[in-house]
């Protein structure tokens, strides 16, 4: 069984509260918030008022995507909003031990996200002990609309077998045009945490979700 992860992003912003009913409503237990600073990624997104907002609102786990620059500036900003889960990019941040000691410290799950071209070499031992979720980017972050790169499997085949070795409970997120058809392939490479944006908020969402959870 995988963790379905509907990124908010890719919903109907005049529609957020009857959808975050639906979400819960068919058993949806983790939200992904994608966090865009316009530099890091050329799109803007949310920030921490948002989260506060969604936090208020429901008990779904808050899953964190910080696709900003030097991400350690808000970790205690998201935190305190009612982030659950932060995720930070190895590509933004000086000194990505210091971020992750910071996210812990503020008593939070964390996570370090790859872009496609990122190889996992980057990943050192103290980075790896630091980790609960390593997330892998399928497209390039940022953008709507792109498509899967299927070169990114061999890597999360990688991972999936590294974590193996180490004996540690590090989930796999995917994160970027997740169909049902990628769906397969990403478990299939050892995924267990998939984030799906246009794919379930296009259309009936009810019908979506089932379509998704059915699959997995
Ligand atoms: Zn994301």
């Amino acid at each position: 069984m995988y963790v379905l992860s509907p990124s908010i992003y890719a919903a109907d912003y005049m529609n957020l509260k009857e959808q975050m009913a639906t979400l819960e409503r068919m058993n949806v237990k983790r939200l992904h918030v994608d966090i865009m600073d316009g530099n890091f990624v050329p799109n803007l997104s949310f920030g921490p008022d948002f989260v506060k907002s969604l936090r208020e609102h429901t008990n779904m786990e808050l899953d964190v995507h910080l696709m900003i620059g030097e991400p350690i500036r808000f970790i205690g900003a998201f935190a305190e909003a009612g982030a659950d889960i932060l995720t930070v990019h190895y590509e933004s941040c000086e000194s990505v031990q210091e971020v992750l000691d910071e996210i812990h410290s503020c008593g939070k799950k964390a996570g370090i996200v790859l872009k496609p071209e990122t190889g996992l070499e980057c990943l050192v031992s103290d980075l790896w002990e630091r980790i609960q979720v390593l997330q892998f980017m399928t497209v390039q972050p940022g953008m709507k609309g792109q498509k899967f790169i299927a070169d990114t499997l061999e890597k999360i085949r990688a991972a999936h077998s590294y974590i193996k070795q180490l004996e540690r409970n590090i989930d796999i997120e995917v994160d970027g045009d997740i169909t049902l058809t990628h769906l397969t392939e990403v478990l299939g490479a050892g995924a267990n945490i998939v984030v799906v944006g246009k794919a379930l908020f296009q259309g009936i969402l009810e019908d979506n979700i089932r379509n998704y959870q059915l699959a997995g």
